[in-house]
């Protein structure tokens, strides 16, 4: 069995804290500021491999984080970078916020990368706040946090195409032959009533995912209830092919057959019926003689009139299996059925850096406020009872255009300003 869901907990990288460090020569008591910056944070990224067709992968492990950055250096030197998470992912694979269920993006319809928590950028060294006024900057910016996030992957791997048939008859064979899928062939009736999915490639063509749906005559004959698995593949279809013992290896009729099992969709589900259907006469090697013939003529003859293709193949020798395949392709094509892709219902807020800074006029308390993630990070790193750490602060709300925002909301000299907690009496 192929997993099909997997809930996991990412992380993004920490950004590296900036550094503070003087430049020592000898002979000078005390050099300029030489902390460098911290490294960014790595981000998780999601990728589409081909080469995978499962989430396998991720069943045995539910924790999964993006590298930090490393601490700055003295001596001007960078912080190494957090290495990137990248989870790969089968082409297909829809992605949730595992609390609410909703979709953060669906890895299909061509998408190869998505980001999906981009790691925190790293600090500033105190290197870049040597100005003339303040030559000892004793302070760096610390590393912006990592982002996390519980997400589910889902894989969406519904059959564009589904084996019907009795049992015996080759699905699995025919299945095994062209695609990646490993289905059990055996001599016997009851395999397995789980829908094997394979994913069929057609040279210079969209692939596309094929079914063997056993259960429609094992489930009824034993007594058994459909399981959820094979009505979810079974009314997702949009094709049947109609695998049919044209050789009577069992002793069975062909053609009796083939209005059994139509006769039996029929009663599951109405509209089953109303899918396209192609029939394909497996066993073709098995043919004595001229007897072929008989029996293909005769079953083109009763369903080429209505519109349903009927194809001669063999899944032991491979004999109009190719064809089979462009048939269904083609057969496809002109159903026009898009693939179904889920829109984007969640965005994670994926940029720990980003936070814009709002400032607003408070009436009811005759207040300005400034107010934002970017301000309250700002504090939070600043010293305000000292006197390098203030002028530090001021300047930032020059050149932030904080300064610019208030004169716009009408602010005057002695008016109040509140961010955070602290209060400040404004002057020019
Ligand atoms: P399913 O029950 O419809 O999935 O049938 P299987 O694929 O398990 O095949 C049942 C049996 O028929 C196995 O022994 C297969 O080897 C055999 N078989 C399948 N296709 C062919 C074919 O084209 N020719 C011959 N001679 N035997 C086949
Ligand atoms: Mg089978």
């Amino acid at each position: 069995m192929f997993a099909d869901k997997a809930t996991i907990y990412v992380r993004s990288g920490k950004g590296g804290d900036g550094h503070v460090s003087f430049r020592r020569e000898l002979y000078v008591a005390a050099g300029g500021p030489d902390g460098g910056d911290g490294g960014d944070g790595g981000d998780v990224i999601v990728e589409v491999d081909k080469g995978i067709n499962t989430l396998n992968d991720f069943r045995f492990r539910r924790k999964y984080s993006a590298g930090d950055g490393s601490e700055g250096g003295k001596r001007r030197m960078h912080g190494k970078a957090g290495e990137d998470l990248i989870l790969k992912v089968p082409e297909g694979t829809v992605i949730k916020e595992a609390l609410s269920g909703k979709v953060i993006i669906d890895m299909s319809g061509g998408r190869e990368s998505y980001i999906l928590l981009k790691g925190g950028r790293g600090g500033k060294g105190n290197m870049n706040y040597a100005t003339p006024t303040m030559q000892i900057p004793k302070y760096a910016q610390p590393g912006r946090p990592a982002k996390e996030l519980t997400i589910t992957l889902e894989l969406k791997l519904l059959a564009d195409v589904g084996l019907i048939g009795f049992p015996n008859v080759g699905k699995s064979t025919i299945l095994s032959q062209v695609s990646n899928a490993k289905p059990e062939v055996a001599d016997y009736h009851f395999t397995t009533l789980n829908p094997i999915l394979g994913v069929v490639n057609v040279p210079g063509a969209d692939g596309f995912v094929m079914a063997d749906i056993p259960g429609l005559i094992e489930g009824a004959s034993e007594g058994v209830g459909l399981g959820h698995e094979f009505l979810k593949h079974i009314e997702r279809t949009k094709l049947f092919v109609h695998v049919v013992d044209a050789a009577s290896t069992e002793g069975r009729d062909p053609l009796n057959d083939i209005n059994i099992i139509n006769a039996e969709l029929e009663k599951y589900d109405a509209g089953l019926m109303k899918k396209p259907q192609i029939i394909a006469l497996n066993k073709c090697d098995v043919f004595i003689g001229n007897e072929e013939d008989t029996v293909i003529s005769l079953i083109k003859e009763e369903f080429e009139p209505k519109g349903v293709p009927v194809m001669a193949v063999s899944a032991a020798t491979g004999r109009g299996i190719k064809e089979l395949i462009y048939k269904i392709r083609q057969m496809l094509d002109e159903l026009h059925q898009p693939d179904l892709i889920y829109e984007q219902e969640y965005i994670p807020d994926i940029e720990a850096d980003k936070g814009g800074i709002n400032v607003s006029y408070d009436k009811e308390n005759d207040e300005y406020v400034i107010e934002g993630p970017a301000i309250e990070r700002m504090l939070g790193y600043t010293n305000l009872n000292d006197e390098k750490g203030f002028s530090f602060f001021q300047r930032y709300l020059h050149t932030s255009g904080i300064v610019d925002r208030l004169k716009e909301l009408g602010v005057n000299e002695g008016d109040t300003v509140r961010m955070y907690g602290h209060t400040f009496e404004y002057y020019e």
